[in-house]
């Protein structure tokens, strides 16, 4: 018999109390068996929602779900008979973060291999895979061999996780999204890292996002979020940075599948919003950084070389870099009803919007539709005019127009000129946390 069982684990962190080691590879372990039911889970999860986890209990946390599954390793990748090595970056997750599309293969340009294991959206955030699935023939699954032979050749992978990945963090994960417990610092980060170090990155850079469209609102929570993920890369031997950037406005100037695709083939040939391309290359210079190569990403954006790669990196999972993106059949303007400054474009209700229109799913399996989502056609510090286009909604069925509407009657704030907009303006890129910052 076990010297453990679920009840006196969940009483004991109801209570307050810090679980102990051998509790924690107990539960994890059991849940991933079926030995710990999944309401038992949920029960434990909402008791760390409540009472939060010391870092030790983080960190224990964290291994045993690593541990419940395979680790993959990097190590012996190599290129003209030289090692390669891995960087690789993840976003918390936001509205129009299309930044993996045009990142991944611009860093695998300056010779480093990026594995890039992504998922799809759920909710109001959408999902890199969703995205590049809407191009013809591209496929996210790879195997591990497969992701060695393109890391070797082309430099970037971008492609799902294999379910022998971190398998407790899965099962966990689908539990606290129907059970309001998603919102846990602890339970992000070991969530987020057990992955990222299950797939054997030599260092990674994460984008946590602050802000209406993130699951971290405040700057204090997405701080002490980059700070434990930092700490936890540090201590599995991962070089781990973080950049706390804003996500109260969208990124770019779309949000959806398709037309997110083509907003990062126009940075890609060194255009684009200015955002997109300024994330972009703040990300690329930490992975470089990483990395250990001394140069300027924005030189590939220039000279045709972060296109090249993209191409070769779509081609090898079957995609025609070349195919033309689907477009909606029906779409719809939304117009300014009074002048002014815009002194705020809404995240989420951007997000929800997208989501609404078809562009996300409200439940795990469901199919997306690559052709819909929103365009923004103003962004904070803009002059508009009575009758000026805000927004256009696109979707293959047209009844799902009046719920995105809906999301997006508050989503911009116009004032007068004099109300101070200047001041609102956030930094885009706002902090950078490394180990003991
Ligand atoms: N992304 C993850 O992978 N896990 C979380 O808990 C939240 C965001």
């Amino acid at each position: 018999m076990s010297a453990h069982d679920a009840v006196s684990v969940i009483a004991a962190k109801r209570d307050g109390h810090a679980l102990t080691d051998g509790q924690i590879d107990w539960v994890i372990d059991a849940f991933t068996s079926g030995a710990v039911a999944d309401e038992q889970m949920s029960a434990l999860a909402m008791a760390i929602v409540l009472r939060g986890m010391d870092r030790r209990e983080i960190a224990r946390w964290t291994a045993a779900m690593i541990s419940s599954g395979v680790r993959m390793d990097f190590a012996t990748l190599r290129r003209d008979g030289r090692p390669l090595r891995t960087v690789d970056k993840h976003s918390t997750g936001g509205v129009g973060d299309k930044i993996t599309l045009p990142l991944a293969p611009l860093v695998a340009s300056f010779g480093l291999a990026v594995p890039q294991l992504s998922g799809r959206g759920l909710g109001h955030t959408g999902g890199t895979l969703d995205k590049l699935e809407s191009i013809a023939g591209w496929h996210a699954d790879v195997s591990a061999a497969g992701m060695v032979t393109q890391l070797e050749n082309v430099g970037a992978v971008v492609c799902a996780a294999g379910s022998g990945l971190a398998p407790a963090d899965k099962k966990l994960y689908a539990l606290r999204d129907v059970t309001a417990t998603v919102e846990s610092i602890p339970l992000i980060a070991s969530s987020i890292m057990s992955k990222k170090i299950a797939e054997g990155t030599g260092a990674l850079v994460l984008d946590v996002k602050v802000g209406s469209g993130a699951f971290m609102k405040s700057i204090d929570d997405a701080r002490e979020l980059a700070e434990t993920m930092v700490a936890l890369g540090a201590d599995a031997g991962v070089r781990t940075v973080a950049l706390l950037t804003d996500m109260s406005t969208p990124l770019g100037r779309t949000a959806g599948n398709a037309i997110e695709v083509e907003e990062s083939v126009e940075v890609l040939a060194g255009g684009g919003p200015s955002d997109v391309v300024e994330l972009t290359l703040a990300l690329a210079r930490e992975m470089l950084a990483a990395g250990g190569v001394d140069a300027d990403p924005a030189t590939h954006l220039a000279d045709g070389r972060a296109m090249d790669s993209w191409r070769a990196m779509i081609a090898a999972q079957g995609g025609d870099p070349d195919a033309v993106l689907p477009r909606a059949r029906h779409d719809e303007t939304i117009t300014a009803e009074r002048g002014g400054i815009v002194a705020a474009l809404d995240a989420l209700g951007v997000g929800i919007a997208a989501w609404r229109l078809g562009a996300g799913r409200t439940r795990q399996g469901e199919s997306v539709q690559h052709e819909a989502g929103v365009r923004w056609h103003v962004r904070p510090g803009d002059r508009v005019r009575r009758g000026d286009r805000l927004f256009t909604m696109a979707t293959q069925t047209p009844e799902r127009l009046d719920a995105a509407r809906e999301a997006l009657a508050g989503a911009v704030t116009i004032a007068d000129a004099h109300d101070g907009v200047d001041e609102l303006a956030q930094p885009l890129v706002i902090e950078r946390v490394t180990v003991g910052s």
